[in-house]
């Protein structure tokens, strides 16, 4: 009855979904452990009709064409470019930590001098990542960096990944770098925007289709069972393809070892109040035990004389109860990440993709290009 079995139905899933449904006419059948669709883009409208982001703030930015038209067939878009600032020493900044952030916490003439070295070494406009500023051998880039990383990254980093910064894969820290030029923006990617009526709803688009089954609130062990080297579905031999896009030691019952996550606690708060800060996420680095604060309206601008906040409290993963939001990027990790996927080869109807089933931190149109990919490769087989 169907051809393809697809576990999840965030990015990875769906776009699946939909390729395979609408360019191979195939029928596929999504299970989702959820009540939801659209993964951890998940949004919803609250009573005083402010969009919320249920899994956190998730703004699109990319500057790949291709997967911003391929997107665009689902939802029109609103122009939205994030503005994030960091709290350090009761003052907020702009960050990425830039040319106007270095003016705004060091006296002019210290301010300009660091702006002439920067201009010196590095291109307008270009990304340093904090961990190359800090193997810099001039005295006042390393007192820059040395500012930066105290103010800005170990004590965050400590409370997002119970890590130091340098413990670490170097490409987390470098996703917020030191940004040698004026643009306040998170972001510099060509496109940025959100979806005019929410991710739900884009998501809601791509799956509409007489092919795609959607099965809510089931877990995919409740309707298929792995044999030694295949599935069955319903108690009888599936010899489609499965796209897994769920936790990989879930999948194999642990049989290595849990893979580690962070998780978050997010906790929302309604405000009697028009606007609660400046800018739609505050960063406190320094300060309470969550990382950041998001206020949605400034994402998705509303009427209304409440505004919703959302305070973001990192925390260890416990699999009996909370969300996997990040892998963590440790040698270790990743070994026992190869593991899985070495024991994975055996099936070979089963495709991995996804945060969870490459235990990678894939940003929104990363996996979307992703899975455009994969979608490529079983055309191919
Ligand atoms: N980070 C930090 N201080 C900040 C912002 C980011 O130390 O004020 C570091 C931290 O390790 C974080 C990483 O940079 O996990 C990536 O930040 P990003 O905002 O991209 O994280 P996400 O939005 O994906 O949670």
């Amino acid at each position: 009855m169907f051809d393809y079995i697809i576990v999840g139905a965030g990015y990875a899933g769906s776009v699946m979904a939909q390729k395979i449904a609408t360019e191979l006419n195939k029928k596929v059948l999504i299970v989702e452990k959820r009540n939801h669709i659209a993964g951890n883009c998940f949004d919803y409208k609250d009573e005083s009709n402010i969009l919320i982001h249920k899994y956190g703030p998730h703004l699109f930015h990319t500057n790949n064409k291709k997967v911003f038209d391929y997107l665009s067939q689902f939802t029109s878009w609103d122009i939205y470019n994030h503005k994030v600032l960091a709290v350090i020493d009761g003052k907020e900044v702009p960050i990425p930590f830039n040319i106007n952030t270095i003016y705004e916490v060091f006296p002019d003439t210290l301010a300009k001098k660091i702006e002439e070295k920067l201009l010196n070494q590095f291109d307008y406009n270009s990304k340093i990542p904090i961990l190359e500023l800090k193997n810099s051998k001039d005295e006042d880039l390393q007192f820059l960096a040395d500012f930066v990383y105290e103010k800005i990254f170990v004590h965050y980093t400590a409370k997002q990944w119970g890590m130091k910064p340098e413990d670490m894969d170097g490409a987390v820290t470098a996703r917020v770098p030191i940004f040698v030029g004026r643009d306040d923006r998170y972001f510099n990617d060509k496109y940025q925007v959100v979806p005019s009526n929410g991710y739900s709803k884009l998501f809601e688009n791509m799956l509409n289709h007489k092919n795609i089954k959607l099965m809510l609130n089931t877990d995919f062990k409740e309707v298929c069972k792995i044999t030694d080297d295949g599935f069955e579905l319903m108690g009888s031999e599936f010899k489609g393809k499965i796209i897994y896009t769920g936790q990989i030691d879930e999948l194999f019952d642990y049989k290595f070892g849990e893979l580690p996550y962070r998780s978050v606690d997010m906790q929302f708060e309604t405000l009697d109040k028009e606007y609660y800060q400046d800018a739609a996420t505050v960063n406190y680095p320094n300060q309470y035990n969550f990382t950041r604060i998001t206020e949605f309206k400034h994402i998705h601008p509303t009427k209304s004389n409440k505004t919703i906040i959302l305070k973001e409290y990192p925390k260890a993963y416990d699999k009996t109860k909370d969300t996997p939001y990040y892998p963590i990027f440790t040698d270790e990790n990743q070994e026992k990440y190869n593991k899985y996927l070495e024991y994975s080869k055996k099936w070979k109807n089963l495709i991995l993709v996804g945060r969870l089933a490459e235990y990678k931190y894939y940003d929104m149109d990363d996996m979307v290009e992703r899975a455009l990919e994969i979608f490529k490769e079983i055309i191919n087989d």
